[in-house]
């Protein structure tokens, strides 16, 4: 196990935005956010058997080739090419085989055959190896019809990867196909970035922090927490419940005090705007480090954006639609990039629209949607209250900042929840 690494805290300052800009455009502000952040978590060692979803923190390389030696790529019979030719040839079998896992015992002389399975390492005096269903089989003797090409079915050592090359690099978010990789190269441990932990805090006077407890007329049920809790663990960060408070700046701050004693990011929603109820933006700012992006996007503004004891914090709007938009445009490549993992965009392809709709300019904007035969149908309503949508919806439909005017058969851009990472 390393030395853990302490990164640097953010600087207070990070999120700055220049003075006098009103309304900023979604690329814009995803690229200050790129700019403003950089990795925070440290490093640790975990068996590669258990490193899923975790961020490489430095190359792995190959401990030995794979494969290590020469083998058969498919069941059939093993010689020496250069003793065979053209026309049908019959080559004397040795005793004994060679399998996977049970290597043959001593070589194979020129001019004669061995029987070999798929995997196996290839004898001495054996470069080539002929399918059983091109042979035929008498009394001690294989015979087929050459030329076989030299080398034929078999597989060179390190024709994968070699001893000492680089497997994966650094930054790698491991997948389950990466862990086979490691494990075939004999990489049992991996040096991997710790979890970035996320702590999530919902503010309201009207929110009921669990689902289901008694709640008055006025009330409602906490739907963020458990969504952005979800998404932090889906992203394989190390969520943590910051739990709700009441819209007191007092008991905001206290939280805000011990989420940044835990946490290298918070995410807190509500309270986000300027009115008077809105204390996160009111407290971050009395603080002296909020930044407050007008993002030029719908659903979602405003997204508040500050530092609490070097942590950053991203306000994200009480609205859960709105909540869920901001999150997966514009705190997911960031917590990707603060974990280690580098800026990650989301992946999305274009469809037919199944929908009209006519936008105005001004404001990138996001529907919730779904893919049926190939096209993109919206929900019903755009209504920002309305969460059963979120569920309803697959992914995405981004329009552009422009105007435009969708019609059943448009192209529009798709972004599927998986391509969210969720
Ligand atoms: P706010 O951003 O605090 O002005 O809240 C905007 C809207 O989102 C209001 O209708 C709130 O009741 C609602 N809201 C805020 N937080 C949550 C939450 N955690 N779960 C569900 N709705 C919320
Ligand atoms: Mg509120």
């Amino acid at each position: 196990m390393s030395a853990p690494l302490i990164p640097p805290r953010l600087r207070d300052d990070c999120f700055a935005m220049p003075q006098g800009v009103a309304w900023v455009p979604v690329d814009e502000a995803l690229r200050r956010l790129r700019a403003a952040l950089r990795p925070v978590a440290g490093v640790e060692t975990v068996p590669s058997h258990a490193a899923r979803g975790r961020i490489l923190a430095s190359d792995a390389l190959a401990q030995r080739s794979n494969p290590p030696r020469a083998n058969a790529a498919v069941d059939g019979y093993g010689f020496a090419h250069a003793a065979t030719g053209a026309g049908i040839q019959r080559l004397p079998l040795v005793s004994g085989r060679a399998a996977a896992g049970q290597p043959f015992q001593g070589a194979v002389p020129p001019g004669h055959a061995v029987r070999i399975l798929t995997g196996a390492m290839l004898p001495e005096g054996v470069d080539t190896v002929v399918l059983e269903e091109d042979c035929a089989l008498g009394e001690g003797l294989v015979a087929f019809d050459g030329p076989i090409k030299p080398r034929a079915n078999t597989r060179k050592a390190g024709e994968d990867v070699v001893q000492g090359a680089l497997a994966l690099p650094a930054g790698q978010r491991l997948r389950a196909p990466d862990l086979a990789l490691l494990s075939a190269l004999g990489l049992g441990e991996v040096q991997v970035q710790r979890k970035l932990r996320v702590g999530v805090l919902s503010t309201g006077d009207e929110i009921i922090a669990s689902a289901g407890a008694p709640a008055l007329p006025h009330q409602i049920w906490d739907a963020n927490r458990p969504m952005l809790l979800a998404l932090a663990e889906a992203w394989d960060c190390a969520p943590v419940d910051l739990g709700h408070v009441r819209d007191d700046r007092a008991a905001i701050a206290a939280r805000l005090d011990a989420g940044a004693r835990d946490c290298d990011v918070i995410l807190t929603s509500g309270g986000a705007s300027a009115g008077d109820e809105d204390h996160v933006s009111a407290l971050l700012k009395a603080r002296g480090t909020l930044s407050s992006w007008r993002i030029a996007l719908k659903p979602g503004r405003p997204l508040a954006l500050a530092t609490w004891d070097g942590a950053a914090v991203f306000g994200l709007p009480g609205n859960p639609v709105a909540a869920l938009v901001c999150a997966l445009i514009f705190a997911r490549p960031a917590l990707s990039l603060m974990a280690g993992a580098g800026w990650q965009e989301p992946q999305g392809f274009t469809v037919p629209a199944a929908f009209s709709k006519r936008k105005k300019p001004g404001r990138r904007e996001y529907l919730r949607a779904r893919l049926v035969d190939g096209a993109a149908q919206v929900f019903a309503s755009e209504g920002s209250g309305r969460i059963s949508g979120l569920s309803w919806a697959d992914g995405l439909v981004e329009l552009p900042d422009e105007a435009i005017d969708v019609a059943p058969g448009s192209a529009v851009r798709f972004l599927p929840y998986t391509g969210f990472g969720i």
